[in-house]
Parts: C-alpha cells; sequence; structure tokens
C-alpha cells in the first residue's frame, strides 16, 4: 500500500508551548485512521497540520506524495483536494444549502454554476437532504447541517476527509445521521482521518486508532489491538472513562 498521509516527526510549539511533539504516523490509501485522547492533547491542531491550516516548525508532512513544506509546492491547490469536516459545520449562514455546495466548485475548481449545480444536488441527495437544497444552514437541524457539510467537502472530489469532532457538538439523536453518512464514505474506500471520541465508529470502520496525550502519539494501532489490550497506562486510563 501507499501513504494517502504521511506525518514525519512532526514539532509544533505555540510561544514556548511545545502542542506537538515528534508526531508519526501515516495513513494508507482507502485507509481509516481514528484519532482520540483527551482534550487539549493536540487532535486537532495534529489534523490541521495535516491540510496546512496549522504551520508546524519541525518534521515534514506529505499529502499524496507532495511535501506540504516544499517551496514548489502550492499549498491552496493541494488544501483543495483535502475534505474537512469540523464540530461546528461552518457553513455559510447567507447562502442557501445549494449555493453552499456550489461555491467553491465554481470559484475554486472552475466548474461551471450548471455542472456544480447538478454534482451538488447529487450529494445532497446522497446524505438526505436534497428536499431542503433552497433552505438555509439555520433552518436546518444540526445533524443535517452536518450532513450538508461533508457533501460540500465531498463536492471537491477530495482525495482524502479530515474530520475533527464530527458529532460532538450534536443533540444525541443526530449523532447516527451523520455517522451512518461517514460509514458509507467509509466503506467506499475513501481515506479518512477521524477525530473523534464515537468508538463505536471506530470499532465499525477504523483500520487503526491512534491515542494522543500532551502533544504525543502515545498508541498507533491496529483496531483490535488498542481496544483489545491498549499497551499504555495512559490508553488504558483513557478508554475506562469513555467506554
Ligand atoms: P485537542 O483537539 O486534542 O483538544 P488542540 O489541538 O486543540 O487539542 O490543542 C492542543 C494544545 O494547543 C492545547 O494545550 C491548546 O490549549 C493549545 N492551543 C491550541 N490552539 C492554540 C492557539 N491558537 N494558541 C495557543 N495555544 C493553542
Ligand atoms: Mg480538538
Amino acid at each position: 500500500m501507499s501513504a494517502m498521509i504521511e506525518i514525519s516527526g512532526v514539532s509544533k510549539w505555540y510561544g514556548p508551548i511545545q502542542v506537538l511533539k515528534d508526531c508519526s504516523t501515516r495513513v494508507e490509501k482507502g485507509e481509516v485512521v481514528v484519532v482520540c485522547g483527551p482534550s487539549g492533547s493536540g487532535k486537532s491542531t495534529l489534523i490541521k497540520t495535516v491540510n496546512g491550516l496549522e504551520p508546524f516548525q519541525q518534521g515534514r508532512i506529505s499529502v499524496d506524495g507532495i511535501d506540504l513544506s516544499a517551496k514548489t509546492t502550492n499549498l491552496p491547490k493541494l488544501r483543495a483536494r483535502v475534505g474537512m469536516v469540523f464540530q461546528h459545520f461552518e457553513l455559510f449562514p447567507h447562502l442557501k444549502i445549494i449555493e453552499n455546495l456550489r461555491l467553491a466548485q465554481v470559484k475554486v475548481l472552475g466548474r461551471s454554476v450548471e455542472e456544480a449545480n447538478a454534482k451538488g444536488m447529487a450529494l445532497l441527495d446522497r446524505v438526505g437532504i436534497k428536499m431542503h437544497a433552497d433552505k438555509y444552514p439555520g433552518q436546518l437541524s444540526g445533524g443535517q447541517q452536518q450532513r450538508v457539510a461533508i457533501a460540500r467537502a465531498l463536492a471537491m472530489d477530495p482525495i482524502a476527509m479530515l474530520f475533527d469532532e464530527p458529532t460532538s457538538a450534536l443533540d444525541p439523536e443526530m449523532i447516527n445521521e451523520v455517522l451512518d453518512v461517514m460509514v458509507a464514505l467509509a466503506k467506499e474506500g475513501m481515506t479518512m482521518m477521524v477525530v473523534t471520541h464515537e468508538m463505536g465508529f471506530a470499532r465499525k470502520v477504523a483500520n487503526r486508532v491512534v491515542f494522543m496525550d500532551a502533544g504525543e502519539i502515545v498508541e498507533d494501532a491496529h483496531k483490535e489491538e488498542f481496544f483489545g489490550r491498549p499497551r499504555s497506562e495512559r490508553a488504558q486510563a483513557f478508554l475506562s472513562k469513555i467506554l
């Protein structure tokens, strides 16, 4: 297998505080990696470095073989090919749902409005939101908005998808409708890096689990190994709290 995302020896500081400590891991093409760990352990920071949203001072990250730090790398172009879904949907509130799906397709990929519309509607259909295409984000539930955010990312034909706690701002009854979309995506072979504490999701589709604590990758294991017998005390303590 070849790596879609390769993170090697990445360290990052905010001023004097080191928030990523020599982090290394890789995500193969078609693989799903779940990242978990206590609050403040660096999960969001790590995932944001992968699509160039956060600079880092040491180490190397490559996506589809392209080195993020190389002077010749067109970072905005690469970023457009890596989908990112955040905890708080971040849809444009003043744009209709279908307009949210069209915008970057037209502005970044140069697609025609018709083409972007067709692609947008097909994806809304896939996530079960087609009937709400002409509504505004504020008229939809949190679970529906998050499904729109996933569809919007998919409209860019991403080579990989990054998720940062996509269900943690949702009411419990909406979590599964979002996880179901993510499970389907995983089963279709999308390369995914998912920060989540939804261990049911991890058990169902993850290939590997990365456990972070205090800026370090403490464990990076196949899911059976991670859930069956985590090696570190820190991971054991974390699991005993959330399972
Ligand atoms: P997690 O997602 O695991 O909760 P984060 O990646 O958000 O953790 O944060 C890791 C550490 O970096 C935390 O100690 C946090 O306070 C710190 N941090 C995050 N963003 C900033 C920032 N913009 N400036 C300074 N410190 C930050
Ligand atoms: Mg976070």
